[in-house]
């Protein structure tokens, strides 16, 4: 990311983020309690990069984040792989699983592939402060949370297209690196 003069230092992490009003919710996985099959279908519906892991729902608490690309790979290794993981398994990233059912197919754990301590700033957060942690700790995506609870994300690209808009400019016209 570029310095930009034309940057607009008065907006906020929550004009920037996604999802906007009109868009679907942030997609989440939940640290258990999801199957295999509900996270494959969860990441084969969107294009996302990665996915945020919260606690659960209804607390939208921050645990971690997850890359697409790991979540895929992890899936297709364990489904090879591992004995007994099917669309029914639970997936796992708390350190322990919970008690499950003797019957129960053995639960996938995925917390190794999962960042632990993703980036936030709160939705307050001034854009020009989180355009300089993008830029000084090359960040790809960071979250957004309001009290501890998880709001939205922003990404390199969102970054790239509101100063695009800002600077009323074609955002391809804006140069990557
Ligand atoms: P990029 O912005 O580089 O295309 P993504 O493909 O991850 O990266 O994100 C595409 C858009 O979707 C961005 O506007 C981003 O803010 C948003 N987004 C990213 N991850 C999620 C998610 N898990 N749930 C909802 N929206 C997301």
């Amino acid at each position: 990311l570029e310095p930009k003069e034309e940057f607009d230092h008065s907006s906020l992490a929550v004009d920037v983020m996604r999802p906007r009003r009109s868009d679907p919710a942030l997609a989440v996985l939940t640290q258990d309690g999801m199957t295999v099959g509900e996270v494959e279908a969860l990441v084969e519906s969107t294009h996302y990069s990665g996915f945020p892991v919260v606690v659960s729902p209804e607390s939208q608490r921050l645990v971690g984040f997850v890359l697409r690309r790991d979540l895929l790979i992890s899936i297709d290794n364990a489904r090879k792989r591992q004995e007994g993981v099917v669309s029914a398994s639970t997936v796992v990233f708390t350190e322990h699983a919970l008690a499950q059912a003797a019957d129960a197919p053995p639960p996938l754990r995925l917390r190794g592939i999962m960042d632990l301590s993703p980036f936030t700033v709160t939705d307050h957060t001034p854009m020009d402060i989180t355009v300089d942690i993008f830029r000084k700790l090359g960040l790809r995506q960071c979250l957004v949370t309001h009290n501890g609870r998880l709001l939205g994300i922003i990404t390199k690209k969102d970054i790239l297209k509101h100063m695009a808009q800002i600077a009323n400019r074609d955002p391809d016209s804006i140069l990557f690196n």
